[in-house]
C-alpha cells in the first residue's frame, strides 16, 4: 500500500479525534482564563472600592503612631489608636509584639497570613503592602496610594485561599466566622483581613484588621455576576463537550461507512487492506504465522444469471456471516469485490491450515440448502521465514496488497475449472504471471509483425510410408523471447480470447502456403489447422473459414479443420451445424485428441466427422501396454465402422508403427516419422515423397513388365519403410525449439 493511503488511514483512525480533544482542552483553558479574568475584575473592583477606606484608616493610624512614637508618652498614642476601635498590633524588627489591641486573630494564624513590606526599587509598586499566605503566594497588594492591585493569575489561583484564610481568621475570633462576616446592622457581608504597614524607617510594623464590607446591593450584584458566570461556564462547557462527542461520533460513522461493504454490510477491502497491514506490522503479530487467502465463489455469476443480483447479494451476505463466524481472534475477513473474499488466518502447521480451509470450502459449498456451490482459495503464507524459499520477510515491510496479489495469482491457476480447490503460492507462480503479462503485452505486435510461424508435422501412411497429410502447428519466433513453443502461449491466448485471431492467422497462412505449393506444382496433401474451442461458439465459423480460404484461392480439400475432443461437450447442436456446413464447403473435419478426456463416443456417432485423431497419451506411459493396444484397436475399428479415417498422434517407436499398421490405422503423426518443421523443410518432405512415389510406381511398372508383380510390390514396401525409419531421427526446426 502506498504512503499516501497509509497516511489517510492514520488520519481517519487516530489523527482527528486527537485534534478534537486538543481543541477541546484549549477551548476549556481559554474559557477558564476569560472566566477567571472576569471574576478577577469583579473581585478587584470590590476590594478596590470596599477596602480603600479601611486602608486609609489604617494608614492614618500608622501616621499617628509615626509622629507620636518619638514622644515619651506612648500610652497616650496607643489610647489614640485604640480609639479607632480596630483590632491591631505593632511588632518590631524581631517580630516581638510591642502592643496589641482587641482580638489578635492574625497572631493566632500568623503562619497562615502575615503581612510584608517590600521596597524593591525596581518594582513600580514600591512601598506596597502584600498579603501573603503561608505558601507566600501574594494574594493582593496595596500600593501606598491606597490602590489595590491584583496579579490576575495569582489572584485567580489564590482566590479560594483568600476565602479560606478569612474563614480561618473568623473561626479563631470570638464572634465566630458567621458572626464576624454577617453583620446585619450595617454591611451584609464583612470579610475580615489583616493588613500590615511599615512605620517609618524604624522597622516596626503596624498590623491592623480591616473588613471588606459588602452591602445588600453589592452582594446581589456579586452573586448575580458569579451566578451568570457559572452558568456561562457551564453552558460553554456543555456546548464544547457536546460538539466534541458529536464530532467523534460523526468520525466513527464516517469510518464505518468508509469500511463497510455495500453488499454484505460487513467489512470491505479497504478495511482489510489498511487494518491488515497495520496489524501485521504491529508487535502483536510478530511471532505468528499467517495465511492471506483469496477466496472466490466460483458459481456466483451463474447464480445471479439464474436468480437475481439481489439473491446473489443475499448469498454473499450469508458467506460473509459464515466467514466472520468462523474466524478467530486476531484474524480478519472482508469482501473484496464481486464474489471474492479476503481472509487473514493464523496458523501453526500448514496441514492444520489446509484442514481448516477444506472445512471452510466444504461448509460454504452447502451454504444454501438448494444448491451446491464451488469455492476456490489461493493462499499466500506469511511467516517469520516465508514458507517458500525460506526468505525472511521483515514485518515492517509487509505489504498486504502484494501478499493478496500473490494469493490471487495462486487462485488464478485454478481458473477455467468450475470445481472447488485450494492452492498454495510458490514463487514460480509469480514468474508465470509475469510471463502471461508479457505475452499479453506483445501479442498484438507479434501478429502484426508476423512473428508467428507455421510449422508442419507430416502424417504418413504406415503401410506405404506415403505422405498423406500434415498438421500446422504454431511457433512464436520472438525478438524478445526467442523460440516459443505453443504450450507456452496457446493456453494464454485461449484465456484472453486472442486465440480466435491466431486461428485466423494460421488458416490464412496455411491456405497461402498450400496455394503457393500447388502453384509451384507440388503434390500437396491436406494440412490440418487447429481451430480453438472458443471459436466454435461463433455461428458463422464455417463461413469465416470458407471466406478466408477463398480469399487466398486455395481449393478447400487441402484444408482440414481439427477440433479438440473437449469441444464436443459444448453446445452439440451448434457444433453439428458448423461441422455439417464445413463439410458442405468441402473441408475435411477431424476430432483431435480422441481419448484424452472423457471420450465422447456418443459424439462420434452423431457428428459427421472425417478423421479421428487418437491422442498421443495412448502411446505413452501405462496405456501403451496390452490394454492400451486393445483400446486403440477398438477405437480404429469403431472409426472404420463409422467411415472415419484414423490418425495416431505421438508415435515414436517402430513397434507402435507396426502395431498401428497391422490394425489398419490410416496415418501416423509422430516423431517416428517427423517432428514439426518449418515450411521449407516440409517442402523437401513433399519433394521426397513425390520421388518415392515415382520410384515405387516405376518399380511396380518394371515388376509388371517383368511379370513379377508379387515380388516387386514387396520390394517397394521394404524400401519405403527404410526411408520412414531414417526420417524419424532427423532433427528439424530452424530455431532449435524442437528438441
Ligand atoms: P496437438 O494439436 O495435439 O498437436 C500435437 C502436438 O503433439 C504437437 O505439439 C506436436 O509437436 C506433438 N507431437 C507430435 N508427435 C509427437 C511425438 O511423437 N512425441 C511427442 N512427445 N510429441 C509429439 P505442439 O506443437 O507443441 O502443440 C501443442 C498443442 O498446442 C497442440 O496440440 C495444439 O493443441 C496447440 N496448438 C499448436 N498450434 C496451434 C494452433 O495453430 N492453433 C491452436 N488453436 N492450437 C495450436
Ligand atoms: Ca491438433
Ligand atoms: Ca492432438
Amino acid at each position: 500500500m502506498d504512503k499516501r493511503r497509509r497516511k489517510q488511514f492514520k488520519a481517519l483512525r487516530t489523527g482527528h479525534p486527537i485534534v478534537s480533544i486538543a481543541s477541546f482542552i484549549v477551548m476549556c483553558v481559554l474559557m477558564s482564563m476569560i472566566v477567571w479574568g472576569l471574576a478577577g475584575l469583579i473581585v478587584n473592583y470590590i476590594v478596590d472600592s470596599k477596602l480603600g477606606a479601611e486602608y486609609n484608616d489604617l494608614q492614618y493610624m500608622g501616621r499617628v503612631y509615626e509622629t507620636a512614637v518619638d514622644m515619651a508618652d506612648r500610652e497616650s498614642v496607643y489610647k489614640l489608636l485604640d480609639a479607632e476601635g480596630r483590632d491591631y498590633y505593632i511588632y518590631d524588627l524581631n517580630g516581638d509584639i510591642l502592643y496589641e489591641h482587641g482580638e489578635n486573630t492574625a497572631s493566632l494564624t500568623a503562619q497562615n497570613a502575615f503581612l510584608l513590606y517590600t521596597d524593591d526599587e525596581e518594582d513600580d509598586n514600591t512601598n506596597m503592602i502584600m498579603v501573603r499566605t503561608d505558601t507566600k503566594i501574594p494574594l493582593l497588594s496595596v500600593s501606598e496610594s491606597g490602590h489595590i492591585d491584583y496579579n490576575v493569575i495569582k489572584v485567580i489561583s489564590s482566590f479560594g485561599d483568600l476565602m479560606e484564610y478569612t474563614s480561618e481568621v473568623g473561626t479563631a475570633s470570638v464572634g465566630g466566622w458567621a458572626g464576624e462576616i454577617f453583620n446585619l446592622s450595617g454591611a451584609v457581608v464583612k470579610i475580615p483581613m489583616w493588613i500590615d504597614m511599615p512605620l517609618g524607617d524604624s522597622g516596626e510594623v503596624l498590623c491592623g484588621k480591616v473588613f471588606i464590607k459588602l452591602n445588600m446591593t453589592d452582594a446581589f450584584w456579586l452573586f448575580l455576576l458569579f451566578g451568570l458566570l457559572a452558568i456561562l461556564v457551564l453552558v460553554l462547557f456543555i456546548v464544547i463537550l457536546v460538539n466534541l462527542i458529536k464530532e467523534l461520533v460523526r468520525r466513527r460513522n464516517a469510518a464505518k461507512i468508509f469500511f463497510t461493504d455495500l453488499s454484505t454490510h460487513g467489512k470491505n477491502w479497504m478495511w482489510f487492506l489498511l487494518r491488515g497491514e497495520h496489524y501485521m506490522r504491529s508487535s502483536a503479530a510478530k511471532r505468528d504465522t499467517f495465511a492471506v487467502v483469496n477466496l472466490v465463489f466460483v458459481n456466483y455469476r451463474n447464480f445471479c444469471i439464474c436468480h437475481s443480483i439481489a439473491d446473489g447479494d443475499e448469498l454473499l451476505k450469508k458467506i460473509d456471516a459464515y466467514l466472520n463466524k468462523h474466524i478467530h481472534k486476531k484474524e480478519m475477513c472482508a469482501r473484496v469485490t464481486g464474489a471474492e473474499f479476503a481472509l487473514l488466518l493464523r496458523f501453526n502447521e500448514k496441514n492444520e491450515l489446509q484442514n481448516r480451509l477444506d472445512e471452510i470450502v466444504k461448509d460454504l459449498q452447502h451454504i444454501d440448502d438448494e444448491h451446491i456451490f464451488h469455492f476456490q482459495a489461493g493462499v499466500e503464507l506469511i511467516g517469520i521465514a516465508r514458507y517458500t524459499g525460506g526468505k525472511i520477510i521483515k514485518r515492517r515491510y509487509f505489504d498486504m496488497e502484494i501478499a493478496y496479489n500473490n494469493a490471487c495469482t495462486t487462485r488464478s491457476t485454478m481458473e477455467g475449472s468450475e470445481e472447488s480447490g485450494i492452492a498454495f503460492f510458490n514463487e514460480s507462480m509469480v514468474a508465470d504471471r509475469k510471463w502471461i503479462d508479457s505475452v499479453q503485452e506483445k501479442q498484438r505486435q507479434a501478429i502484426e509483425n508476423e512473428e508467428f510461424q507455421v510449422y508442419y508435422q507430416p502424417k504418413y501412411d504406415p503401410q506405404t510410408d506415403e505422405l498423406k497429410g500434415a498438421e500446422a502447428l504454431i511457433r512464436w519466433i520472438s525478438p524478445d523471447f526467442g523460440f516459443v513453443p505453443p504450450g507456452k502461449i496457446i493456453p494464454i491466448f485461449e484465456k484472453n480470447g486472442f486465440i480466435t485471431e491466431i486461428d485466423h492467422y494460421m488458416i490464412t497462412h496455411v491456405a497461402r502456403d498450400q496455394k503457393r505449393w500447388l502453384d509451384l506444382g507440388f503434390k500437396c496433401v491436406p494440412v490440418s489447422v487447429n481451430v480453438s474451442r472458443a471459436h466454435f461458439i461463433e455461428n458463422d465459423l464455417a463461413e469465416q473459414i470458407r471466406d478466408m480460404v477463398d480469399e487466398v484461392g486455395t481449393p478447400h480439400e487441402y484444408i482440414e479443420i481439427e477440433l479438440t475432443e473437449s469441444a464436443f461437450f459444448d453446445d452439440k447442436k451448434a457444433l453439428l451445424e458448423t461441422i455439417t456446413r464445413l463439410k458442405g464447403y468441402g473441408f475435411v473435419v477431424s476430432m483431435d485428441d480422441f481419448g484424452s478426456g472423457y471420450s465422447s463416443l456418443n459424439s462420434l456417432k452423431d457428428m459427421p466427422l472425417d478423421v479421428l485423431k487418437l491422442d498421443a497419451e495412448f502411446f505413452r506411459g501405462e496405456d501403451s501396454g496390452v490394454r492400451g493396444e486393445i483400446v486403440v484397436s477398438e477405437a480404429i475399428r469403431l472409426a472404420k465402422s463409422l467411415n472415419m479415417r484414423t490418425v495416431a498422434e505421438g508415435v515414436e517407436v517402430k513397434e507402435q508403427v507396426d502395431f498401428l499398421a497391422s490394425q489398419g490405422c490410416d496415418m501416423i503423426q509422430g516423431y517416428y516419422y517427423a517432428k514439426p518443421m518449418p515450411g521449407p523443410d516440409y517442402e523437401t518432405r513433399m519433394r521426397d515423397n513425390e520421388a518415392n512415389l515415382k520410384r515405387a510406381a516405376e518399380s511396380v511398372e518394371a515388376a509388371e513388365y517383368a511379370g513379377l508383380f508379387e515380388r516387386g510390390l514387396d520390394a517397394a514396401g521394404e524400401r519405403s519403410a527404410d526411408l520412414g525409419g531414417t526420417a524419424a531421427f532427423e532433427e528439424v526446426g530452424t530455431a532449435g525449439g524442437e528438441a
